[in-house]
């Protein structure tokens, strides 16, 4: 039985019990969100090894990262080092997304190695495999495409996208439209090309029981992908958009009647104005499930900063309701990121969730600032770095430019103004 199942039918299951009190609510009430799909446990029965986490209304939002060869750099070594880099900077799951090398043996190597849930896109290694057998993307066959979220949902991959929310309809409006970007997903690129190919309807939405099966057999949470995603500002909220969304509604249903936990994916570039509005579409017509974003990149021009700017998009995204961050590096739109930028884009996603979840009330994250406030005021300089999102970083910077032991810091030295202040109020303390 699923996380779900067994919430519909009142059980409290020991993720629920365990996750309850890490979020801060009663077992119950945790139990309840599950039940009505509002919340997601990415778990898959088959890893005994994992540590599972709860996603969704009323949570702390969560960030995810990206790892994952290209064809153009396969090592695997590198992309071990980004997870363990990722988790360190505070990741709460991860995507294996590689394209690269044996991706069968990786996906092991990281399951083994880690607790953490682990994510995936079937459809990429089907893709790569279908390349090696056929020659090319577009001959993958129907059932290479089952057999790969079999096989990885068998592995133990915790929760997969699978494009399955794309279909001829949609297809067809998008070449009347005329976007500027077209297709920005890569699982929805290569879907898309299939279905030109052959004139057929995308296998993942014309069989989407199958697909449904296979995620209730191990409990792996479906996450329908966003093969529609706007890839530029000036294509957000466009008609293909709206209707991919229609589309994941009516998946959501089947798969919740069918007692799948699932969530929905979403763009993408949106500008910040139209933030809530994709947010309320979303949650509105796909039942109110956990809804899991890329950024949103509030802007199209800031190649080497997309960390800046997924983050202010992913603070308005939060804010009106997004639960789970798929993080942005400043490599984003260049190359494949190093581990410097993959530490920059979860520090940076991080920064954006916990500033929204002061606003959404989320247990913890008014009192982490106060903790930090108090400290600030006390000069209580090991206890600001201990506080920080990236205590490596304050203390590298708090040890560049100020004497060993000096009480204030150099930006005002003598001159700090909560210490003075602090002293004639006949208190010790400073700070801006
Ligand atoms: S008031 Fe100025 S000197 Fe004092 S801690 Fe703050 S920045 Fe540093």
């Amino acid at each position: 039985m699923t996380q779900l199942i067994k919430a519909r039918q009142g059980i409290i299951t020991p993720e629920v019990e365990r996750l309850a009190k890490v979020e801060g609510l009663r077992a119950d009430e945790l139990g309840e969100k599950v039940a009505q799909g509002r919340v997601v446990i990415l778990k898959n029965k088959q890893r005994k090894n994992s540590v599972a986490i709860a996603i969704g209304e009323g949570l702390r939002t969560k960030v995810n990262a990206n790892v994952g060869t290209s064809p153009d750099c396969v090592d695997f070594s590198d992309e071990l080092h980004k997870i363990k880099v990722a988790i360190a900077a505070g990741a709460d799951a991860i995507m294996e997304l590689s394209i690269g090398g044996d991706v069968d043996a990786f996906h092991r190597q990281v399951l083994n190695t880690f607790t953490l849930p682990i994510g995936s896109v079937p459809t990429y290694q089907t893709g790569m495999e279908s390349i090696a057998k056929y020659g090319s993307v577009v001959d993958m066959k129907v059932e290479d495409m089952f057999e790969m979220i079999e096989r990885q949902a068998e592995r133990g991959i915790d929760f997969m996208a699978i494009h399955a929310a794309l279909n001829m309809s949609i297809v067809e409006r998008l070449k009347n439209q005329g976007r500027i970007t077209d297709i920005v997903s890569r699982g929805g690129a290569f879907l898309t090309g299939w279905m030109f190919h052959h004139g057929q309807e995308n296998p993942l939405y014309a069989q989407f029981d199958r697909v449904l099966e296979i995620c209730k057999k191990y409990d792996v949470t479906l996450s329908i992908g966003d093969a529609i995603r706007p890839g530029c500002i000036e294509d957000s909220l466009d008609r293909a958009q709206v209707q991919g969304v229609v589309v994941a509604g009516e998946l959501v249903k089947r798969a919740l009647d069918a007692g799948v936990q699932v969530m929905v994916e979403g763009p993408g570039h949106v500008p910040v104005d139209q933030i809530p509005a994709t947010i309320l579409l979303q949650k509105q017509l796909c039942h109110h499930v956990p809804y899991y974003i890329l950024g949103n990149l509030v802007t199209d021009i800031a190649p080497g900063y997309d960390h800046i700017t997924g983050a202010i998009g992913a603070n308005a995204a939060a804010i009106a309701g997004a639960d789970f961050i798929c993080y942005v590096t400043p490599a984003e739109h260049l190359r494949l990121p190093t581990a410097e930028d993959v530490h920059a884009g979860v520090i940076a996603t991080r920064l954006a969730t916990h500033a929204a979840d002061i606003v959404k009330g989320v247990k913890g994250a008014r009192e982490w600032d106060l903790a930090m406030a108090k400290a600030r005021k006390a000069l209580d300089w090991d206890k600001q770095i201990e506080l920080s999102i990236d205590p490596p970083t304050a203390r590298r910077i708090r040890g560049e430019r100020n004497e060993e032991g000096a009480e204030a810091c150099s930006m005002c030295g003598g001159f700090c103004a909560m210490k003075l202040v602090g002293e004639h109020l006949g208190k010790t303390g400073g700070c801006c």
